[in-house]
């Protein structure tokens, strides 16, 4: 195995701010250590805002406001062209910061940008996107039509687990709509959106459009009941999804407030083994496990189990665990010390539970990297609905299999989980996939997909508690978030016939 690249090309040990258009270091003095996963070593120190920090943010984007939504929507996308062109210069530069703070392999941090790029792509298309409504003549002379106009300042809060990705789903669209935006990366990974925002400006982008204030819960309260911001994207788990959505809204905002996950892959009997196994084994334990729409349940249909046990079996152990850097390794570490303890502690809750350890990754150790994050990938089988493993999300490389008699089971127990993210079946069967995409309660479905992610031009989003909010990610409902509705009723003065009108204008 080769090292693709020792370090990131953006190396910085002090992590700030980006406002009014420049970087701003922090001034309030607080602190948070950024870690190197794959190492174990805090790699950098990032600022925490202070309320103050995050309302210069807001002020600068509300200053920006009227000028920018006041840009052509064409104008508007073509600073987002030649942002996509320079993501595509970037690529590597922007995957090498995600790995060195979040530990995912290089590959995968370089499609988490693409996955990204897609969503600048589709909002690029945005003068299209915005097009209104037209009804000639709904009364004598009378046209009505309707537009769509920016919502304000929007603020974005985002999730460790994608830095630029995540993001990604919301500011490409808000802007595009004529919106300002405030970006608060995880505190854990806080350098990608920094150099999101660098690029934006070197692609034309006004100063003010696009802000990034790090820091924890201080930032946050201040987005969330600030008047000046009209709009609130969340992503990150359901505890805070939860307050996010509650808070936000009280203060007049809308919301849409994307949770955690527990998404259920239903193997059937009539599946090719080997095809569930392989899909799994990527759906499970990529990115060990740190996706909302990492498969952490598998449901093993009828006599499914014992095939998909015996497959799955060699193919964790040849897995390839290591630092993302290094070329040919399939698995990273996982965030900090702190979730790996957690994840650990996950699995001795599972063994006490009694279900059935049948690969143990808790003492799995890197050579030459005894420090880092790494856990082996684990299997359970046998695990039973009323288990606390089975209930939460533990949002690590630790795979569930969960026996059940048909189909109907299958549904009843996915339906009846908390959450309702994503969700697949791997069949060669039409009825069932059929019977399943219809009935299953989750808002993203795979049919021998397993992780079924939307691309751009749908949206994104969950059931249940894993969204609190009506409107799904980018792709139109991406559009009807940021924008808000205003329809006109018009006439001139030969469609005017006098006089003073007291009752409901009907048409007769
Ligand atoms: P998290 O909820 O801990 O943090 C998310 C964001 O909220 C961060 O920016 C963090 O600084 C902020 N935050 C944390 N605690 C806060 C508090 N008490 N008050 C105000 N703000 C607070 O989530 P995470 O650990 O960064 O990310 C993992 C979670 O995100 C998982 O639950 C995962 O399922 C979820 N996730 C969901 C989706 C989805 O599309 N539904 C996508 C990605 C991640």
């Amino acid at each position: 195995m080769s090292t693709i690249a020792s370090a990131a090309a953006h190396e910085v040990r002090a992590v700030g701010h980006f406002i009014g258009g420049k970087p701003v270091a922090g001034a309030s003095g607080r602190t948070g250590p950024v870690y190197n996963p794959a190492t174990g070593q805090v790699a950098r120190q990032v600022s925490l805002a202070s309320a103050e920090e995050t309302r210069a943010a807001i002020r600068a984007a509300r200053a920006a406001l009227p000028g920018w939504a006041a840009t052509a929507p064409l104008q508007r996308a073509r600073i987002l062209f030649r942002f996509k062109a320079l993501l595509d210069a970037h690529i590597d530069e922007l995957a090498r910061i995600i790995t060195s703070e979040h530990g995912k392999v290089f590959s995968d941090a370089r499609g988490e940008v693409t996955r990204g790029l897609e969503v600048v792509e589709f909002a690029c298309g945005i003068p299209h996107l915005l097009k209104g409504e037209f009804s000639d003549t709904v009364g004598g002379g009378i046209d009505s039509w309707s537009l769509r106009q920016p919502v304000g300042v929007c603020a974005g809060i985002t999730p460790f687990n994608f830095p630029a990705m995540v993001p990604m789903w919301m500011f490409p669209v808000a802007i595009a709509c004529g919106n300002t935006f405030i970006l608060k990366p995880s505190e854990k990974d806080p350098s990608c959106g920094l150099r999101l925002a660098e690029l934006l400006a070197e692609a034309g982008l006004p100063a003010g459009v696009f802000n990034v204030v790090n820091g924890d819960r201080e930032a946050v309260e201040t987005l969330l009941t600030d008047p000046d911001v009209a709009a609130v994207s969340f992503v990150g788990s359901t505890p805070i999804a939860q307050h996010i959505y509650e808070t936000a809204s009280k203060h007049g905002k809308r919301v849409q407030a994307l949770g955690g996950a527990k998404n259920h892959m239903v193997v059937m009997p009539d599946a090719n083994p080997q095809i569930a196994a392989q899909a799994l084994m990527g759906a499970a334990y990529g990115s060990a496990g740190e996706r909302c729409m990492a498969i952490s349940v598998a449901v093993a249909v009828g006599d499914a189990g014992d095939r998909l046990i015996d497959t799955l079996k060699p193919m964790i152990a040849a897995l390839k665990i290591g630092s993302g850097m290094t070329e040919g390794v399939e698995m990273g570490p996982l965030v900090t010390r702190e979730h790996l303890e957690r994840v650990r502690g996950y699995v001795d809750l599972g063994v006490k539970e009694g279900a059935k350890l049948v690969v143990d990754g808790r003492h799995h150790t890197v050579a030459g990297h005894e420090n880092g994050f790494y856990l082996g990938a684990t299997l359970f089988d046998n695990v039973q609905p009323q288990m606390r493993v089975y209930k939460e999300e533990i949002f690590g490389p630790v795979l569930a299999v969960v026996r059940v008699p048909d189909l109907d089971s299958a549904l009843k127990l996915i339906n009846e989980h908390e959450f309702g993210n994503g969700t697949a079946i791997f069949t060669s069967d039409g009825d069932s996939a059929r019977k399943f995409s219809h009935s299953v309660q989750a808002g993203m479905v795979g049919i021998n997909v397993p992780i079924p992610v939307p691309m751009a031009f749908h949206s994104f989003g969950g059931w249940k508690r894993s969204l609190f909010g009506d409107l799904h990610v980018h792709g139109p409902d991406g559009v009807r978030f940021y924008t808000r509705l205003k329809t006109v009723t018009s006439r001139w003065p030969t469609g005017i016939r006098g006089g003073s009108e007291f009752v409901m204008p009907t048409m007769k």
